[in-house]
């Protein structure tokens, strides 16, 4: 398997090369040249496997030059009920990702079992396993540097905590997460954690991300890696549970589903259009947003006009309050048939214009793409969160509440609609208060999160300031 840069300006280059860096040095993101197929009857003969043994036939698709026994081994390692095991009393943990029927169309697949309760454990995990390893084996250490509005910062450091030859510089927008997803990442004492909370917003902390990527002088003499949705190791990894949805929803090979995901950087999502495009039956994706709707805008008209952080509203689904989707521009590479200039040319005019609007070939093909979306406002969210209470006595996080809401407006009668749940709701207990009159259960084992003492360094939208922390303590 050989990957290129969505903009075309760089040499090809294989897995375990691209993985440890962030963009590609001509801007772009890495993506497979093509995307690796898989038959049906091949699909089929998966149903057997564990979750681990189907992560690692997804994985070694795409992980062709790691060697199957070391995939192999990371995903023993990564998928075990011992690590995703933390959910909803009475849950199946041994499946990883269960899926729940709530009626006989509707089921979510539930994503948030891992250690800090989000869907992004499941890929994160296995980043953590893959980084140890691939270090190890080249002598070399890593700085992550990365931005989070809330989960991605908990699951890397949660998957990066204590593994050798790694530290992780997590940049967090001050003030606009919630308090549990707080608690968690600014509680972890140990020393190769370090949580720097940026006076401005999550597009502020990215971007600060991407001045200090391209200062390629700093970026090297320091080993800055990355873990943001960009990485395409965590892509490939979310992939897997789209077909271990698929594989427990469907009753024969032919069968379509819809997936409906909650939205943010487009990188969950976007592992789904990958596995469609690798064969899997998939009807439509669903893509949910809340009132930060920049990618339902596009969806409807083929305008992708980006927000500053003036205009991306603080809402009651924080970890979706984006503006601008990192991972998108895979996407739009696969709609012009991967001509790399047009990319450039697109995102020359997104940097110029913070917009483009596609041609009309481009927007008949995003039209045939099986994509839909839909916004949720705070009000529907809340109406959802209630809804499933009332009706199935299945409580969902703010985020999984707007998918479910994207699902039950853009579904089709007659096709199953899988709901991907991207967190527990014991991360946003303020907003099941506000909507069911009670506070969610708190998983065993996060009882004292909360009372637990904090360690967090507060600085400005300043990349310099943030360099010499890195320098300083790299
Ligand atoms: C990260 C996250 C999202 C958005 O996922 P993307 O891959 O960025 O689209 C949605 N909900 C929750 C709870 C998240 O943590």
């Amino acid at each position: 398997m050989i990957y290129v840069s969505t903009r075309g300006g760089v040499p090809a280059a294989t897995y375990s090369e691209i993985v440890l860096g962030g963009l590609a040095r001509d801007g772009g993101l890495y993506v497979p040249k093509e995307y690796p197929q898989v038959s049906k009857d091949t699909l089929w003969t998966w149903r057997s496997l564990s979750y681990a043994h189907l992560a690692m036939a997804v994985m070694s698709l795409f992980a062709d030059d790691l060697g199957r026994s070391v995939i192999a081994k990371l995903c023993q390692e990564t998928y075990t009920e011992k690590t995703f095991g933390h959910g909803r009393k009475g849950t199946d943990f041994a499946k990883i990702t269960p899926l729940h029927p709530l009626d006989s169309e509707l089921s979510i697949l539930e994503l948030s079992n891992g250690p800090t309760l989000a869907f992004k454990d499941i890929a994160m995990q296995y980043l953590g396993a893959l980084f140890e390893n691939l270090l190890s084996k080249r002598d070399e250490h890593l700085n992550i540097l990365a931005a989070t509005s809330g989960d991605t910062g908990s699951s890397a450091e949660y998957a990066m905590r204590g593994r050798e030859g790694i530290k992780v510089f997590m940049l967090s927008p001050y003030g606009r997460m919630s308090d549990f997803q707080k608690a968690q990442m600014y509680s972890l004492m140990d020393p190769n954690i370090f949580n720097i909370a940026i006076e401005g917003d999550f597009d502020d902390c990215q971007d600060l991300v991407k001045e200090i990527n391209s200062d390629l002088k700093f970026k090297k003499q320091y080993s800055i890696g990355a873990v943001n949705s960009i990485n395409w190791a965590r892509i490939a990894a979310q992939v897997v549970y789209y077909f271990s949805g698929w594989l427990q929803a469907v009753e024969d090979k032919d069968e379509e589903v819809t997936f409906s995901v909650p939205t943010g950087n487009f990188g969950d999502v976007l592992a789904g259009w990958i596995a469609k495009q690798m064969g899997l039956p998939i009807k439509r994706l669903i893509v949910a947003t809340n009132e930060n709707d920049v990618l339902y805008e596009f969806f409807r008209s083929g305008r992708y006009r980006i927000r500053d952080s003036a205009h991306t509203y603080k809402t009651s689904s924080p970890s979706m309050d984006i503006s601008k989707a990192s991972n998108f521009e895979r996407y739009i590479y696969d709609i012009t048939g991967h001509d790399s200039q047009r990319v450039n040319e697109l995102w020359d005019e997104l940097r110029t214009k913070k917009e483009f609007l596609l041609n009309a070939t481009e927007w008949q093909k995003v039209k045939e793409s099986g994509f839909v979306a839909a916004k949720s406002t705070h009000a529907e969210r809340l109406k959802r969160i209630r809804e499933v209470w009332d009706k199935y006595q299945f409580l969902v996080d703010p985020h999984t509440a707007d998918g479910i809401n994207a699902a039950l407006k853009q579904r089709i009668p007659g096709i199953k609609t899988i709901c991907l749940e991207t967190a527990l709701p014991a991360k946003f207990a303020g907003t099941i208060k506000e909507a069911c009159g009670f506070y969610p259960p708190i998983p065993e084992g996060y009882e004292n999160l909360l009372r637990l003492p904090q360690r967090v360094e507060v600085m400005g939208i300043d990349q310099d300031t943030v360099k010499s922390y890195i320098a300083e303590n790299s």
